[in-house]
């Protein structure tokens, strides 16, 4: 066999809190991504908020490529904006292949192999013109560079995840704040609605849907998200895009 071009490697995780387990990572094989599961985010957007859990239909679902991700916090400006945003949102990673069909919440809540934080970069300009178009949000949800994502915690260490929450603040000032117990879709609504539509696998990335406050980053803007109650924290800068962007 002669590869003709190379073999990407997977960007890893770091995982924290792995008994036993020195340096332990993980490779992420797909990033899936949940639009709209903050009702005052998707009011801030111009959507339609249900008024109530049976009225909720089905999440929003995109996906971004996993050679996308950011790990060292810092992020190039890309190219083809003028409006990039920040949206914080917790990451559900998969430590389990789903069993085959339509998951029920007990097994999709087994899948999940820990937490961490992200940024669902968006050009947003580009977003809004596809929307307005009816156009698919790939070019405005998916460049390079487009996901940044902390460490993992363990399961173990975030013992009820409803509880807890998470928020951002840019050049020290708060930008986003949000409660996990405002989600529209819980951990296990997410998994199940997925696995009606793709065969979630160990490796998987779900970012899931930030609050309200989205704004626009620029170079130099510095960075800091924090898993409230945990002590994780995703921090970084954003730097000019230049040829690299
Ligand atoms: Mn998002």
């Amino acid at each position: 066999m002669t590869e003709l071009v190379p073999a990407r490697t997977p960007v890893r995780l770091a995982v924290l809190g792995q008994p036993g387990v020195a340096d332990a990572t993980f490779p992420i094989r797909r990033i899936y991504c949940v639009g709209r599961n903050f009702a005052d985010h998707a009011r801030e957007m111009g959507a339609e908020v249900a008024a109530s859990k049976a009225e909720r239909g089905t999440p929003v679902f995109f996906l971004k490529p996993a050679d996308a991700v950011v790990t060292d916090g810092i992020v190039p400006y890309p190219r083809g904006t003028h409006d990039l945003h920040h949206e914080v949102e917790l990451t559900v990673a998969l430590g389990t292949d789903a069993p085959p069909g339509v998951l029920d919440r007990t097994s999709a809540a087994s899948l999940v192999l820990g937490y961490g934080i992200g940024l669902d970069l968006t050009r947003r300009d580009l977003q809004a013109a596809a929307k307005a178009k009816g156009l698919p949000w790939d070019t405005g949800k998916s460049f390079d560079a487009c996901a940044v994502a902390s460490p993992l915690l363990s399961k173990a260490d975030v013992p009820a995840i409803d509880t807890l929450g998470l928020s951002l603040r840019v050049n020290g000032q708060l930008r986003q704040q949000g409660r996990f117990s405002d989600l529209v879709w819980d951990v296990p609504d997410i998994l199940i609605e997925l696995s009606h539509l793709y065969a979630l696998k160990a490796g998987d990335l779900i970012y899931m849907g930030t609050p309200a406050g989205v704004a626009a980053l620029q170079p130099g803007d510095r960075y800091s998200a924090t898993l409230n109650g945990t002590g994780l924290q995703l921090a970084g800068i954003v730097v000019d895009g230049g040829a690299t962007g």
